[in-house]
């Protein structure tokens, strides 16, 4: 495959794009770019430190060699470097949209995330990670003496609410910054891409090691996957079948990493872009898989959800999950003063229940199941 270059529509990041912007303004770092400085800031964020700590898919029960959500994190950061590098966009951008592309996840993976939603929702409130994400980034995290949150530039904002899903100014005023009805740039398109490709990989793997899913069930409703066992089984006919299966996996990888850069250039080229103002108004998302691989992958995602994701074992975990949650958001809201003092003047601000919501979300797995055993005593 060709390296194609689409540096004409990727976002410049030098000192006159409005989107390196922050909201306290900040002179420029000697040889640090603005978004070097946004990666370096992500990276060195508590809320970033607790992914360590938060479940991917498996939990700390089954084995330290499975994900977390900071490998899963690192994961997704490689791949969207690879991408943003092959077509000539801005890799810093690129890689800092990654690292905090699920900073606002809450304990126990989307199990987590779902309780969370469902306990907001009974007070007319809902939880987005995307949103929470920038609530920790402008908000949460306090490490510098002029001003609360990291203060980073627009379009890492931006990016941290755009990246995955599109918000409507209707519902949401108070994003209006963000330019809501306009597209993400390139960079931002890729993450949500990049997350796709480390997880249903990451998922078939951890899945194999946890033995809740078998190498000949997803040779036979894989094809994305078994296309490159067969081939390697050919070719290295005395090779282990767990070598075998890492090489057929990492390919798989590959291609469909090698798929986005092609068919991603590819609608840029049909879609008659030639700059990133042509990027925001482009009637869809330029970061894109090819028909034939995003049926591909749907496929593959199907599998998972089918055979991994509501698997007995995983599902016994999900029920913990939603227990400790309903019960320790249930818990505080009857006992606010129970809350660390420091959330008196956000719960006068805000009300308990998204008080309360925030406090659950920033916890690790091993955070909450200490305060929940503590809660029983
Ligand atoms: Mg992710």
């Amino acid at each position: 495959m060709q390296a194609t270059s689409l540096s004409f529509c990727s976002v410049v990041g030098n000192a006159a794009d409005p989107l390196i912007a922050r909201e306290h303004a900040e002179p420029p770092h000697p040889y640090r770019s603005a978004f070097q400085r946004d990666r370096d800031r992500v990276i060195h964020a508590r809320a970033f430190r607790r992914l360590a700590g938060k479940t991917q898919v498996f939990t700390h029960r089954y084995s330290d060699h499975f994900r977390s959500r900071l490998t899963h994190t690192i994961e997704v950061a490689q791949i969207a470097r690879t991408v943003a590098n092959a077509l000539d966009l801005n890799e810093d951008l690129a890689e800092t949209l990654a690292l905090v592309h699920d900073i606002g996840h809450p304990p126990f993976g989307h199990a987590g995330e779902q309780a969370l939603d469902r306990q907001l929702q009974r007070h007319g409130l809902r939880f987005d990670h995307n949103l929470h994400a920038l609530r920790i980034v402008t908000h949460f995290e306090q490490r510098y003496v002029d001003f609360r949150g990291l203060n980073l530039t627009l379009a890492v904002r931006e990016g941290i609410i755009k990246h995955s899903r599109d918000y409507f100014a209707a519902q949401h005023p108070e994003l209006a910054e963000y330019l809501l009805d306009q597209r993400p740039p390139i960079e931002a398109q890729i993450i949500d891409l990049a997350d796709e490709i480390a997880y249903l990989t990451a998922d078939i793997d951890d899945g194999i090691e946890a033995e809740i899913l078998s190498l000949d069930d997803l040779c036979q409703n894989v094809p994305l996957f078994t296309e490159f066992y067969r081939r390697l089984q050919r070719s290295h006919p005395d090779a282990a079948p767990k070598l075998l299966f890492h090489e057929a996996l990492k390919r798989m990888l590959n291609a469909l990493v090698n798929d986005l850069i092609v068919a991603t250039h590819r609608r840029v080229s049909a879609g008659n872009i030639h700059s990133l103002a042509d990027v925001r108004q482009a009637k869809e998302r330029l970061a894109v898989f090819s028909p034939n691989m995003e049926a591909r992958r749907h496929e593959a995602k199907q599998y998972l959800y089918a055979h991994l994701y509501h698997a007995e074992d995983l599902e016994n975990e999900h029920v913990l999950a939603d227990t400790m949650i309903e019960g320790l958001f249930q818990y505080w809201m009857h006992h606010p003063e129970q809350l660390p003092t420091s959330h008196e003047t956000q719960i006068a601000a805000e009300g308990a229940p998204r008080v309360i919501a925030d406090y659950i979300a920033g916890m690790t797995d091993n955070y909450i199941s200490e305060q929940w055993n503590r809660a029983q005593e």
